[in-house]
């Protein structure tokens, strides 16, 4: 059981989080941290969280696990806020899509407390965003990911393995590097790829209505693309190196693509799409 929980950032992440938490009675107190009055206000009037702050370093005093659930280009700045305000048994974790850059943050900032830093990512969301599109049953059944550093305190990563059990959640170990890599591959690469097509469409949309002629495909295909701009900007600009990998590795691929429909070379494109199902009917 969990005394105090601060979340800061109090939207679908963090909010299914306390939900999760709360139904499963593994915390007693949640204090939701954000910039925005109505959007804690509202937080506690859903019953996500019992009580808000918008100060980070108040919030945190008491708090005995701190999860930091902010866009990861916020973070670095709530590391710094709350870094010599916690109690000095407090764990803290993020539920940041990138480690790397999350990481080099909580360096640079955390002095001692790095050992009690838990990096953490659940693989599961939406597109939509905000304490009023969180949900209890988020994270049932799905994998979170923990990438512990060397100096983090096996009992830190313990208690947060716990706290993701008690929220419904597979809990798995990665690298840090391993993690931005594959995340990049799997989660990166197809939100970058779902904006840049609703994009080109929308520019050609100004000369003609082609939207109306949108089908299942189309929605199926873009739907990540309503996702929070801000996030995913965050996300693209700190895991950059991984991203730019991927997005080559994807443009080289493509451009065989082109290629072969230049050169009607149907054994190219069959062979291709025929991967291309075998690995999706396998995998997912
Ligand atoms: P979200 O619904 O927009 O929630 C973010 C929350 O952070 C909002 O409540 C916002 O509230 C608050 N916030 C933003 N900047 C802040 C700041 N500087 N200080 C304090 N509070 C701040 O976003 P989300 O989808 O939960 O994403 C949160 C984190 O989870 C991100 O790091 C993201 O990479 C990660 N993640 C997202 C998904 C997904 O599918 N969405 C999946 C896994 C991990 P105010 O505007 O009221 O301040």
């Amino acid at each position: 059981m969990i005394n105090k929980l601060c979340v800061i950032g109090i939207g679908l992440i963090g909010g299914s989080l306390a939900r999760a938490l709360k139904a499963a009675k593994a915390v007693e107190h949640v204090v939701a941290v954000g910039r925005n009055t109505a959007h804690l206000e509202r937080a506690v009037e859903l019953g996500v969280a019992d009580s808000y702050e918008t100060s980070v370093s108040t919030a945190v005093s008491d708090a005995d696990v701190i999860v930091v659930a902010v866009p990861v280009g916020s973070m670095k700045a709530i590391f710094s806020e709350l870094s010599g305000n916690i109690k000095s048994s407090a764990i803290i974790t993020d539920v940041g899509s990138v480690k790397g850059n999350v990481v080099r943050d909580a360096q640079a900032e955390l002095g001692d407390e790095l050992s009690r830093f838990v990096p953490g990512h659940p693989i599961a969301g939406t597109e939509q965003s905000g304490v009023e599109a969180s949900f209890a049953e988020l994270y049932n059944g799905q994998r979170v990911i923990l990438t512990p550093l060397e100096e983090t305190d096996p009992l830190a990563t313990q208690a947060v393995t716990q706290m993701w059990h008690a929220a419904g959640a597979d809990v798995e170990s990665l690298s840090v590097e391993y993690h931005d890599e594959v995340l990049a591959a799997t989660s990166h690469l197809p939100h970058a790829l779902a904006y840049t097509l609703v994009d080109t469409l929308a520019q050609m949309h100004e000369r003609r209505e082609i939207f109306q002629f949108a089908a299942g495909g189309f929605k199926d295909f873009t739907r990540i693309a309503s996702s929070d701009p801000k996030m995913w900007n965050d996300i693209c600009l700190n895991n950059s190196d991984a991203l730019l990998d991927m997005l080559n590795r994807f443009s080289g691929d493509l451009r065989k693509l082109a290629t072969a429909i230049e050169n009607n070379d149907s054994e190219f494109i069959l062979k291709m799409f025929e991967r291309a199902k075998t690995a999706r009917d396998q995998n997912c």
